[in-house]
C-alpha cells in the first residue's frame, strides 16, 4: 500500500484523513495548476511510446483515449486512493458500474459468492440477474453470520460482498472476522466491500482486511447531489483486471463528473464529521418520541453492533432509518408532512432526504425479502445533511405530532 506522506517532503510521518482529502497527491512545480483542470479532450496525440506502453500492458497509464485513461480522472483516482491506502482506484460512470466491472474482473463460472442479506437493494438485484448469466452461484447470508459463511467456504468461494455499514439499518459488518475467516478457509476468496455509507473518513476497508471496495460517489463523495460517479478500489493486480473491464465495457466517468468529485472530496472530512453529529442529534431525539418504534442508527447504544461500530469506524455517518407506529401509510404520511427533508432517491449530500426504503433503494427486492431483510413496515430512512440539527430536529417534531 502507498504511504500517505506528502509528495516531495522529506518528514516520514503519515498524514491524516482530513488532510489527505485536501492536499493533492501530487508534487506540483512552479506554474502548475493547483486545483486539477477538466480535460475534455476524448483523444491523445499518440506516438511510438503509446503505442510501446500499450503493447507492454501499461494502457492504463498511456493516454490515447478517455475510455482508458484521462488526466482528470488520474487525478480524482489518485486523491482518493491515498485516502483508502490502496494502490490504485478507478473512477466509473455510476456505483453500479464499478460493481459491475468489479464483478467481471473477479467471477469465472462456476464459482460462488456470498452476499450479506442487508445491503443496498440494487446490489442484490444485480448480483441477482448476472449470476445465473456467468454460472455463478449465489448465496445470501445475515450480516456477520461467520457459521453460516464457513459453510460456504470452500475451493469454488471467490467473492465475499458486504457494505462497511448497511443502507438502510447501519448493520455493520465485522471486516477484520470475516477476512480472518476467509483467510483460513478459502484463501481464494475475495472480500468485496461497498464503502458508501462510512466513506473513508470514517474507515478505510482495505487496512482492516478487505481485498478491494467500491464506492457509489454519488453519495458522500460527491457530497452535493451534482454528479454520478463510482469508484472501485484496491491492489494493482486485481485493479488492472478491472481497469480492463472498465475499458471494455465502457463504464468510465466523464471528466466533468470526476472534477466535481475531486472537488467534493476536498471537504469530504468536514462534512463527513457534521452528518455524523446531525444524525446522532436526529437519532436521539427519535429514539425518545413517543410515535416511533424503533430507531436503527449505529451511532445510538441501542443499536446491535454500537460496540463494533466504535471499533472499526471513527463516524457513524449521516443515514438512518427508523420505524413509525402505523405502518407504511403513517411512513408516507409523515414524510409529507416534513417540510426540511426532501422526498428523493439517493444519499450523502448536503441536504437532507426522506424516503421510504419500498418506494426507492429496496424498491428491487420482493416483500418477502425486505422483511428477510429486516425492513418492517413503517420503516422511514433519513439522510441526514449538514443543515443546523436543532432546525431539523424541530422539523420531525412538528411532523411526528
Ligand atoms: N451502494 C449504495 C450503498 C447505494 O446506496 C447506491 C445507490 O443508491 C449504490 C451503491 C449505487 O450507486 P449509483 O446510484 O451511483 O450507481
Amino acid at each position: 500500500m502507498q504511504n500517505h506522506t506528502l509528495p516531495g517532503s522529506t518528514r516520514p510521518e503519515a498524514l491524516r484523513p482530513a488532510t489527505l482529502c485536501v492536499r493533492s497527491a501530487r508534487a506540483h512545480a512552479s506554474g502548475d495548476p493547483l486545483v486539477p483542470p477538466i480535460v475534455r479532450s476524448s483523444i491523445f496525440v499518440c506516438d511510438d511510446a503509446t503505442y510501446a506502453e500499450r503493447a507492454a500492458g501499461r494502457g492504463d497509464r498511456a493516454r490515447c483515449y478517455t475510455r482508458e485513461n484521462n488526466p482528470t480522472l488520474e487525478a480524482v483516482e489518485e486523491r482518493l486512493a491515498r485516502l483508502e491506502g490502496a494502490e490504485r482506484a478507478l473512477a466509473f460512470a455510476s456505483g453500479q458500474a464499478a460493481l459491475h466491472a468489479l464483478l467481471m474482473a473477479a467471477l469465472e463460472r462456476g464459482q460462488r459468492v456470498v452476499v450479506f442479506r442487508q445491503i443496498y437493494g440494487g446490489t442484490i438485484d444485480l448480483l441477482k440477474r448476472l449470476c445465473p448469466k456467468l454460472d455463478v452461484e449465489l448465496a445470501l447470508v445475515e450480516v456477520n453470520d461467520l457459521e453460516a459463511l464457513a459453510r460456504h467456504c470452500d475451493g469454488r468461494l471467490r467473492l465475499v460482498v458486504c457494505e462497511s455499514l448497511s443502507n438502510p439499518l447501519t448493520a455493520v459488518a465485522d471486516l477484520p472476522r470475516v477476512a480472518e475467516l476467509l483467510r483460513a478457509r478459502a484463501p481464494n476468496a475475495l472480500l468485496a466491500v461497498d464503502a458508501t455509507l462510512a466513506s473513508p473518513v470514517a474507515q478505510t476497508p482495505l487496512a482492516l482486511g478487505a481485498d478491494v471496495l467500491w464506492h457509489s460517489a454519488t453519495k458522500y463523495l460527491g457530497g452535493h447531489s451534482d454528479l454520478i460517479g463510482g469508484v472501485v478500489a484496491g491492489r494493482v493486480p486485481f485493479l488492472h483486471e478491472v481497469w480492463s473491464w472498465r475499458t471494455k465495457a465502457g463504464g468510465c466517468m466523464d471528466p466533468d463528473p470526476a472534477y466535481l468529485m475531486d472537488r467534493g472530496l476536498r471537504t469530504l472530512a468536514l462534512r463527513v464529521a457534521a452528518h455524523s453529529a446531525n444524525a446522532l442529534s436526529v437519532a436521539r431525539f427519535l429514539e425518545g418520541h413517543a410515535r416511533v418504534e424503533r430507531v436503527h442508527y449505529c451511532g445510538l447504544a441501542s443499536h446491535p453492533q454500537h460496540a463494533l461500530a466504535r471499533a472499526l469506524l471513527r463516524y457513524t455517518g449521516g443515514l438512518l432509518s427508523f420505524v413509525v407506529r402505523g405502518g407504511d401509510g403513517a411512513a408516507l404520511a409523515l414524510i409529507r408532512r416534513l417540510e426540511l427533508f426532501s422526498e428523493a432517491a439517493s444519499l450523502g449530500g448536503v441536504e437532507s432526504l426522506a424516503s421510504r426504503p419500498r418506494d426507492l433503494s429496496q424498491v428491487a427486492l420482493s416483500e418477502g425479502e425486505r422483511a428477510a431483510a429486516g425492513l418492517a413496515p413503517g420503516l422511514v430512512r433519513l439522510s441526514v445533511g449538514i443543515e443546523d440539527a436543532a432546525d431539523l430536529v424541530a422539523d420531525l417534531a412538528q411532523a411526528l405530532a
